[in-house]
C-alpha cells in the first residue's frame, strides 16, 4: 500500500478528520462478516455471511475487537446502520484523461461503432487525450474520481495502464498509477494494437515493458479487434517469468473460448464473461481463478448478460467491479454496480456484497489485509444508513453515510456528522 500525502482518501475535509487511537462503532443493526480466516469464499457459500449486529472497536489502523470499548476516544453512533468492510474495486482503468460522452449518445442512438472509430473515437480517442494532458491534469481528474468512489464506500482500488498505446506512454501510465496511490497497478500493456505495429510485434514490446516496469499484475484484452488466445498464452508465460498474477479481459463481445486458455496459463482472474461459453462455467467454477463480472459495462453497452447465476451456483469465486473507464463503463459507484448485479444476475444481496469485498480483495492479493471485518485487518469500515437489503432495492440512491479508512474517518455525509462524538 502506497502512503501518499496526495491520496484523496487519506484525509477528510477540515473539521471532519478524526484520528484513531480507539474508535468504537456502536448500535449498528447489521454487521457483515464472513467465516473468519478465509482468503476467499466461493459463491455457493455466500449464505454463510452473517449480518448479526455487534459493536466494533478500532485501534490505530487495525480492527481490534467486536466488543464495545467504553474508553474509546471517538464513538460513532451507527443506529439504524449496516456496517460493511470497505468496498474493493479490483477492475478500473484509472487514471485516464477526459470523457467520451458524445460517443455514448452516438452509440445509444444507433451509430455503428466502426463509424465512431473512423471519426477518431474509441480507445484511440482516450489515448490522444491522455497524451495531450499534463501529469497534473490526469492526476486531478483521477483524484476527483477516487474521492467519488470513496463516497460510495470504495476504500481500495486497482488502476490499469492501457491508454498509453506506446512504450513511453505505457511507462508514463504505470508511473501515474503509482503517483495516484492505487492499491494495485496492473500493466494492461496489451489493450489495443498501437499504430505502426501488428499484434505480434507489439507483444514483443509488451514483453519488454513487463520486464522493465514496476507493476503488480499483467492484463490483456482478448477480442477480435485486439489480441488472440495465442497472445494470452504468451502473456501467461511472461507473467510467470515476472512472478506477477495474470488477468485477462475475455468473452466481452464474442465467445472466443479464452477461458480454458486463461486457466491453462494460471490466470488469477478472467474479467467480463458476458459471452462465456456454457461448457466453460464448470471448469472456471472449479479453478483458483476469479470470475470478475462487470455489469456496468454490460448495461451501458447493451452487451449480453454474463451467466452469473450459473457461476455462483457452481461455486466460482465471483467478483464485481466497476470497470471504470471513459468508453464502456464511466461508472465509479459500487453501490450502483451491486444494484445492477442483484437485478440482472438474480443474485442475493449477500452474493453481491461478497463479490466486492473479500473476493475482490483476493483478486488483488490483498485479502489477508482487506475485504472483511476481521480482527487484525485494516480498519476500513463503511456505514450504510439503511439495512443492506435497501442497497440494491433503492437503486440509484447512495446509502453510504460514513467511511472509515485505515482507522480514520475519511468521508462523512453532512447529515451524518452527528454520529461522531469525540
Ligand atoms: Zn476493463
Amino acid at each position: 500500500m502506497t502512503a501518499s500525502g496526495s491520496d484523496p482518501r487519506s484525509s477528510a475535509g477540515a473539521g471532519e478528520r478524526r484520528r484513531a487511537g480507539g474508535v468504537c462503532v456502536e448500535h449498528a443493526i447489521e454487521v457483515l462478516r464472513p467465516p473468519p480466516g478465509l482468503a476467499h469464499l466461493r459463491h455457493d457459500r455466500a449464505g454463510e455471511l452473517v449480518l448479526d449486529p455487534t459493536p466494533l472497536t478500532l485501534d490505530g489502523d487495525r480492527i481490534a475487537s467486536f466488543e464495545a470499548d467504553s474508553g474509546a476516544a471517538v464513538r460513532i453512533d451507527a443506529a439504524g446502520c449496516a456496517l460493511l468492510p470497505g468496498l474493493v474495486d479490483c477492475h478500473t482503468h484509472l487514471p485516464f484523461a477526459g470523457w467520451r460522452a458524445e460517443e455514448y449518445e452516438q452509440k445509444v442512438t444507433g451509430v455503428p461503432y466502426e463509424q465512431i472509430a473512423r471519426g477518431g473515437g474509441g480507445i484511440a480517442s482516450s489515448a490522444r487525450a491522455l497524451a495531450q494532458a499534463t501529469d497534473a491534469q490526469v492526476l486531478d481528474q483521477a483524484r476527483a474520481l477516487v474521492a467519488e468512489m470513496l463516497a460510495g464506500g470504495t476504500t481500495a482500488y486497482e488502476s490499469k495502464t492501457g491508454y498509453g498505446l506506446s512504450v513511453p506512454g505505457e511507462e508514463r501510465a504505470v508511473r501515474l498509477g503509482r503517483e495516484l496511490g492505487a492499491d494495485r497497478v496492473t500493466g494492461l500493456f496489451a489493450h489495443a494494437v498501437p499504430q505502426g505495429y501488428d499484434a505480434d510485434g507489439w507483444m514483443d514490446q509488451v514483453d519488454a515493458l513487463a520486464a522493465s516496469c514496476d507493476v503488480d499484475a499483467l492484463d490483456i484484452y482478448v477480442e477480435s479487434v485486439a489480441f488472440t488466445n495465442e497472445h494470452l498464452t504468451r502473456l501467461g508465460a511472461i507473467a510467470a517469468r515476472e512472478r506477477v498474477p495474470l488477468r485477462a479481459h475475455v468473452e466481452q463481445f464474442n465467445a472466443n473460448r479464452s477461458v480454458p486458455v486463461a486457466l491453462a496459463a494460471g490466470a488469477r482472474s478472467v474479467d467480463h464473461l458476458a459471452c462465456l461459453h456454457p461448457d466453460d462455467v464448470a471448469p472456471l467454477a472449479a479453478a483458483q481463478c476469479a470470475a470478475v463480472l462487470l455489469p456496468g459495462a454490460e448495461f451501458l453497452g447493451a452487451e449480453r448478460v454474463a451467466p452469473a447465476r450459473d457461476l455462483a451456483d457452481a461455486g466460482a469465486i465471483c467478483v464485481l467491479a466497476t470497470d471504470l473507464n471513459p468508453g464502456t463503463s464511466p461508472v465509479s459507484s459500487l453501490p450502483a454496480i451491486i444494484g445492477l448485479a442483484v437485478r440482472r444476475y438474480g443474485w442475493s444481496v449477500r452474493e453481491a456484497l461478497l463479490a466486492c469485498t473479500l473476493n475482490a480483495a483476493w483478486v488483488l492479493g490483498l485479502s489477508g489485509e482487506l475485504g472483511s471485518l476481521e480482527v487484525g485487518k485494516r480498519a476500513d469500515v463503511v456505514l450504510l444508513d439503511t439495512p443492506v437489503a435497501h442497497l440494491p432495492y433503492r437503486f440509484g440512491r447512495n446509502p453510504v453515510c460514513l467511511v472509515i479508512r485505515a482507522g480514520e474517518v475519511a468521508w462523512v455525509r453532512p447529515d451524518a456528522a452527528w454520529r461522531i462524538a469525540a
